[in-house]
Parts: C-alpha cells; structure tokens; sequence
C-alpha cells in the first residue's frame, strides 16, 4: 500500500525558493556583498572580525533566525539559517561561522534543550546583541569528544568547573558558552552535562587565540575553567545528558558548514567565470578555449550536486525527518568540492590567483577547515557507513 506522504515535503524542486526565501536570500546576498565584501581582505590580514559588521548582523535579525519572534528573534527556519551561511561565505566564510555557530548551533540548542527561564533569560539577547559560542572539543579530545577531561564538581547550589577547552569558534566576541564538562566521570560519557557559561563567571576565562591558515577573522581560542562557578539553575538539560546534546547538535550543524562550503564554492567559481570572461592569451579570453570551459562546467556540478544534498538535509530537518545521515554526506561532500573547486579557481587565474591582490587564494585557504570541523570526513564516513552497514 502506497502511504501518503506529507504533501509540503515534495511539494516543490528542492532549489525553488518561497517568496519570503527568495528575498531573505536576497537581502544577505546584497548586504554581504556590500556591506563585508569590502572589509575580507583586510579582517583576513588582521585575523580580527569587525565589531560593527557583526552589530549588523543582529540588527538584520542573522544572529536570531530561527528563535520565536517572543523573544525577540525572527522565528525563521532551519532552511534561511543554512541559506544565510552560504550568503555570507560566497563572500567571507568568516562571517558564515559566526553566524553557523550562532544560530545553528547555540540558539538551537537552547531552543531545545533549556528550560523556560534559561529561554526566557538567554533567547533575547542571543536575538539582540549577545554572541554564542559552542565548547566541546579539548587538547586531548577532538574526534573523540567524549573522553573530554574537563569536570564539573557538585558542590551544593552550584557547580565548579575545572579544566580547558580548545578550539572554540566566536570565544573572543562571546558573551554565553554552552559549555560541556563531565560531573560523574565515573560512568564515562553518562556523566557529560551541558552548561550555560556568561562570559564573566568567576574562574571563567578565554585565553589564547589561534593563528590560523584559514578563516583569520573567525576567532578560535581556548578556554580556562579554574574552579569556575557555575550556579546549578544554569545546568542545561539533565546532569548526564549533555552527550545527547552534544550529538544532536552538531548533526543540525554540520548541514550548516555544509553551508558555508557551497558558498564559498560559489564564490570561487563565480570569480573564476568572470575572470575567464576578460583575461586575453592566443588573442582570445581564456574562457573561449574548451579546456577552461571544460573546468568551469565541472565545477559548477559539483557545486550543484553539493548544493542539492545540502539543501535536502536542511529540509528534512525542517520536515522533522531523520536526517543525520544526509546531513553527513552534505557535511563530507561539501567540504570535498568547496576544496577542489576553490584550486581549479587559483589554476584558471594563473600566476595572479596566488596572490594575495585577487580573493581566490582566501577562498582556498578558508575551505581547508570544512573537512576538519564539526567531525573530520573520517567521521561524516563513519556516520554514513553504520547506517549503510546497520549499526
Ligand atoms: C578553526 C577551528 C574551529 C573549531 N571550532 C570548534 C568549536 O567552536 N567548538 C568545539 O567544540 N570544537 C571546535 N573545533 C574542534 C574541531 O571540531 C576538532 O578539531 C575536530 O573535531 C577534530 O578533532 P582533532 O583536531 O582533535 O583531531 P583528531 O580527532 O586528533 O583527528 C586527527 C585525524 O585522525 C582522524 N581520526 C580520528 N579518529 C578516527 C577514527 N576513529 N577513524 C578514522 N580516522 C580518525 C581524523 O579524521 C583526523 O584526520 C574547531 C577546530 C578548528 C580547527
């Protein structure tokens, strides 16, 4: 018997947007273009986010796309999130993890997991002017995150948390940290529990920031717990369950850096496409010799094809459909092409493509992080490969 499915699922080409999605997407578009296009090379150079672009962010409601407009935010969906990571990265994917991290990460987390006063405390100002950051990963626990050593010691009507985190994106411009700390490490990942950290609770402390290959401007820093004082009203979800947390989370947001990976695929090709249209050898524009044109068709479905699982994944998500295994192979796949797809930019620039005077070799450098963050592709294949295999 054939069963009825939902009808808005397959309503419409995956690609074909609303009219509301078709001009939120053209609103960033413009904005990124204009209003942080200016600014790359120079964020790129200093390693340092500007602060009045990101008060542009709130202001345009990026950084509360999906929070309830209760609280202050938009009360968009998953879908706009992911489109606005692939705006704003087609021109810096600096800008697109802010704003991944923000809202796809943060926001959603809280929006599933905390309780009705931690929502009624923290969603306004994530809405308004209080960037977040997520602090999982340690020195010696990256793929496996759970054998984190960080912990968190019970101690009455509040909890103290002792240990460093590394490797956390927006740590320098963060006001909240949804931390994880284990406080039963006594029964393994059952102990791990998620909490709310404000920047300036006693014993908290961001330290050094990374020097890095690609997105400069994004921050990357650790973090310092030294008996840090955690009031229990700010535990998130229940003591042991912050493991689920963790998991669901990054699975929403990996379709996210899937994201910033198609945009900053497109970005390359758009780039190269012009460049191919006015650069002259043999008394012709290099984009008229077959080999070139040839480049530019293959790049272009790649992206397509990425674009495709990307979009998919963050629709099954908004669907309410399972969706983790899509949301890796958006994750994997995007971050394979956005590579290879910012290198054939460099190769059809020439000489000039790695230089720092042309956007491409940015463009390169920045895609390097998609295979690493948010689980290497080593993970996202495990990940596929227990669902093919059943287990
Ligand atoms: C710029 C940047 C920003 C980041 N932002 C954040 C953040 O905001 N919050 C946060 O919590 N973390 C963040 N991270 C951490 C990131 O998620 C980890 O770096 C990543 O998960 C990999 O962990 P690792 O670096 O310890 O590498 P490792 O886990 O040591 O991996 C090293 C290599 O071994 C491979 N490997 C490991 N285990 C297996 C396995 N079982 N099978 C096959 N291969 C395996 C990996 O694929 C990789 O190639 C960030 C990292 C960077 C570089």
């Amino acid at each position: 018997m054939l069963t009825s499915t939902p009808p808005e699922v397959h309503r419409s080409p995956l690609t074909q947007l609303s009219e509301e999605e078709n001009l939120f997407q053209s609103t960033v578009r413009r904005f990124a273009r204009e209003q942080i296009g200016p600014h790359v090379r120079e964020m790129d150079e200093a390693g340092v986010f500007r602060k009045d672009i990101i008060k542009q962010f709130f202001e345009l409601g990026l950084m509360g796309i999906e929070i309830p407009e209760e609280f202050g935010g938009q009360g968009g969906s998953f879908f706009q999130c992911v489109m606005a990571v692939e705006e704003l990265s087609a021109v810096d994917p600096s800008a697109g993890v802010i704003v991944d991290v923000q809202n796809t990460i943060v926001n959603n987390a809280i929006m599933r997991w905390a309780n009705a006063s931690q929502k009624q405390k923290y969603l306004p100002r994530m809405a308004a002017d209080t960037v977040g950051s997520y602090a999982l990963s340690e020195a010696g626990s990256g793929s496996d995150a759970f054998a984190m050593a960080t912990q968190a010691k019970d101690n009455g009507d509040h909890f103290l948390l002792n240990g460093r985190k590394l490797w956390i994106t927006n740590a320098a411009e963060s006001g909240l940290f949804l931390l994880f700390a284990n406080a039963n490490p006594g029964v393994g990942h059952r102990g791990i529990t998620a909490f709310l950290i404000e920047r300036d609770f006693p014993g908290f402390q961001v330290g050094k920031k990374e020097d890095k290959l690609g997105i400069r401007a994004s921050s990357t820093c650790e973090l310092l717990l030294d008996n840090c004082r955690v009031p229990k009203e700010n535990v998130m979800g229940e003591v042991g369950k912050g493991y689920k947390i963790a998991i669901e989370t990054l699975n929403e947001g990996r379709i996210a850096i899937g994201a910033q990976m198609i945009g900053l695929a497109r970005g390359a090709l758009d780039h190269a496409v012009a460049y191919a249209g006015q650069r002259k050898q043999f008394g012709k524009t290099i984009g008229e010799f077959q080999g070139v044109q040839f480049q530019l068709a293959k790049m272009a479905t790649e992206l397509e094809a990425a674009r495709l699982l990307v979009y998919n994944a963050a629709r099954m998500r908004d669907a309410g459909i399972p969706f983790v295994t899509e949301a890796a192979m958006a994750k994997y796949y995007s971050s394979e092409i956005a590579e290879t797809i910012a290198s054939t930019a460099i190769e059809i620039f020439g000489g000039v493509g790695i230089t720092k005077d042309y956007p491409v070799e940015k463009l390169y450098r920045d895609a390097k992080i998609g295979r690493i963050y948010e689980g290497t592709s080593n993970i996202q294949l495990m990940t596929i490969a227990k669902k093919l295999l059943g287990r």
